[in-house]
């Protein structure tokens, strides 16, 4: 079965599409292999996945082997640099023509889903990562049905719920917290993202939409309030084009000054540590404040497989 090998599932949910569930979930899973962790993402969001198009392989083709498929590598585990291993099974992979929505019905997404759970090989991985739909349809439902069927419980270390401080004003993520509870999964903490901007001409973060609304609404909830992410257009440079962000002299971040890059371009004229998108991802403001956000996601993981 394929989740046997896995030591903790994480769930990434949103109350709504567009609040930036997959990119949390890239970063993520980023973190974690900085972290030295083998990290896997299942995305099952059938709204349109997008997934694929975060670690630059939309064009992979996955392999089917029998009784199920194989998961793509971003990249292996690398022992020098202290790299987890990092492996993506997307719902786009499926689909005839990448992005598009799925418009099976219910029971067929259903079944899919279910399918998805099962179906992978993952191998041993210390964390996969589930990005779902927006929302708490059937399919989340399921998906909840599944997981609490199919992983053990010390494996499901619960869920990440993303908002935005405008979806805070709505009812969605709150509804996503009920769901959290009606269905028995944990809710290890609310990430706000799209929390303020990081302006790349001038070093500051300003505040666009009032931010401080996902914290109010975790403490509501008696929930973890894991952190902010401001918007940074450098993540998107980095995503959409595979370059390694840089920020005017003196850009500071949670009281960090981001200007100075972490990843030199290595001297011997190699491009191994340059190359890869988990590199570069150092290099990103948004990188510090997913390591400290992560280090939370580890340590509720851990707390729950030790019972
Ligand atoms: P969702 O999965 O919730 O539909 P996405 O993660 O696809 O949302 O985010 C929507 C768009 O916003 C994507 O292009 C994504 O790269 C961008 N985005 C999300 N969060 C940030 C951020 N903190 N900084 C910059 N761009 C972001």
């Amino acid at each position: 079965m394929s989740l046997s090998k896995i030591k903790h599932i994480v769930l990434v949910l949103s109350g709504k599409g567009g609040v930036g569930k997959s990119s949390v979930t890239t970063q993520l899973a980023l973190s974690l292999s900085l972290a030295g962790h083998s990290v896997g993402v299942l995305d099952v969001d059938l709204t349109g996945p997008s997934i694929p198009r975060m670690f630059g392989i939309e064009d992979a083709k996955v392999t089917q082997a029998p009784g199920g498929w194989l998961p793509i590598t971003v990249h292996d585990a690398d022992q020098t640099t202290g790299i987890g291993s990092l492996r993506v099974m997307s719902l786009g992979f499926l689909l005839p023509r990448r992005g598009d929505a799925v418009v099976w019905r219910g029971p067929k997404k259903t079944a899919m889903v279910r399918q998805f759970l099962s179906d992978v090989f993952w191998d041993e991985l210390d964390f996969l990562l589930i990005d779902t739909p927006p929302g708490t349809s059937d399919e989340h439902i399921s998906l909840a049905e599944t997981l609490l069927q199919k992983a053990r419980q010390d494996q499901l270390a619960g869920a990440v719920v993303v908002t935005t401080p405008q979806a805070v004003a709505t009812a969605d993520v709150r509804k996503e917290l009920n769901f959290c509870t009606k269905t028995g999964i944990k809710v290890i903490g609310v990430i706000e993202n799209m929390s303020g901007f990081i302006c790349p001409n001038c070093s500051e973060c300003t505040n666009i939409f009032m931010s401080g609304g996902g914290e109010v609404m975790a403490n509501d909830f008696g929930v973890r309030f894991l952190g902010r992410v401001p918007i940074d257009p450098q993540f998107l440079v980095l995503i959409e084009t595979g370059e390694t962000p840089r920020y005017p002299e003196g850009t500071e971040v949670n009281g960090q000054d981001i200007s100075t890059p972490a990843q030199e371009p290595d001297a011997d004229g190699t491009v191994k540590k340059t190359a890869l998108l988990v590199y570069k991802y150092q290099d990103c403001s948004l990188a510090s404040i997913f390591k400290s956000m992560t280090a939370e996601v580890i340590s509720a993981a851990q707390q729950t497989s030790s019972g």
